[in-house]
């Protein structure tokens, strides 16, 4: 297939799924929606008829309508078992250089996953986002990276694929990477992460989204705007998830956690973005300083592994074992 052809196919699938097929849906209607924050058929199938009738100004017979047609339209149904076995066996384990990090995982970075690090400034969260980009290499992947605090290195990449025995200029011609300005430019990339991973032999195992928080934690201040950030965050979030489980790639996020003078009671690790990003993430990290230089990862809120801990080094080779 021809790349021309190949949008073509990208751009029909868009078209398919488009909100204005919904009935009585137009481009005013859906201007309206996706400001409520339904972008995309399952938000609205999930809906109320009375919340969608007060949040877009329809009457609730119509919004009863449009949420029946995004219900059919959609494949809600039930999967057998053995459906969601063959899924979990096409399940892959990225491996990093720290087998115990590894090992905390269940066994590595899981793809159809999204994995989150949370920690404070200078936790590793981008070392191992680097990390990550090379190490998928080892097994015919390429990352994607979104970069929002300019912290990505390729010099950093070239001393970890010298390590890993990777000719660093191919490594570097794998990782995709983009600065993003603010969290709309950041959501639009994320968008657009979809069509990188349909071009031909792009093999993408691994997204990044580094840091998945600053921005939107820096554009919206003030208590009253909470309920709109968090909106937005699920919105973004959303899409991640979606691409880690339509593409079977490792969605890596970070999110820097902020120190709480005021907090006396309570958990000093609490993340930013709250439960929308902790709901949000399949497997969460919590990084922070250990003794002597090293590193400690701590894996919270697992459903299916232990809580444990594994300690790391960050060397000039990448990611290690104590
Ligand atoms: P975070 O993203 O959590 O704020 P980073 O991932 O940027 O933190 O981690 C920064 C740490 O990584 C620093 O302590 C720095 O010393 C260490 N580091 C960065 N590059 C190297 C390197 N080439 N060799 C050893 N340590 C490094
Ligand atoms: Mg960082």
């Amino acid at each position: 297939m021809s790349k021309k052809e190949e949008n073509k196919e990208i751009k029909e699938e868009k078209e398919e799924q488009s909100l204005t097929n919904l009935p009585g849906v137009g481009a005013a209607t859906v201007e309206k929606l996706e400001q409520a924050g339904y972008t995309d058929f399952l938000s609205i199938a999930v809906a109320s008829p009375a919340g969608l009738a007060e949040k877009i100004g329809m009457t609730a017979s119509a919004a009863r309508k449009v949420i029946q047609a995004a219900r059919s339209s959609l494949d809600m149904g039930f999967e057998t078992g053995d459906i969601l076995l063959e899924k979990r066996q096409q399940v892959e384990k990225l491996k990093i250089p720290s087998e115990n990090i590894n090992q905390l995982l269940g066994g590595g970075f899981e793809t159809g996953a999204i994995v989150e690090a949370f920690g404070p400034y200078g936790s590793s969260k981008t070392q191992i986002a680097h990390q990550l980009c090379v190490s998928c290499q080892l097994t015919g992947g390429t990352a994607v990276y979104i970069d929002t605090e300019n912290t990505f290195r390729p010099e950093r990449i070239v001393q970890m694929a010298k390590a890993a025995g990777i000719d660093p200029q191919e490594a570097l011609k794998k990782i995709k990477v983009a600065r993003a300005y603010n969290s709309d430019h950041q959501m639009l990339l994320a968008e657009k992460i979809e069509e990188l991973i349909k071009e031909k032999d792009a093999n993408v195992k691994i997204v990044i989204v580094d840091s998945l928080t600053a921005h939107f934690r820096a554009e919206f201040v003030g208590r009253g705007t909470l309920a709109d950030r968090q909106q937005k965050l699920n919105r973004h979030m959303h899409i991640l998830s979606k691409l880690a489980s339509t593409y079977n790639i490792c969605v890596f996020v970070t999110n820097q956690v902020m120190a709480k003078p005021d907090m006396f009671f309570g958990d000093p690790t609490e993340a930013i973005g709250g439960h929308i990003v902790a709901h949000n993430s399949t497997f969460r990290m919590y990084l922070r300083k250990g003794k002597k230089g090293t590193r400690v990862a701590k894996l919270v809120d697992s459903p299916n592994l232990p809580d444990s801990e594994a300690a790391f080094v960050i060397t000039e080779d990448g990611i290690k074992d104590v």
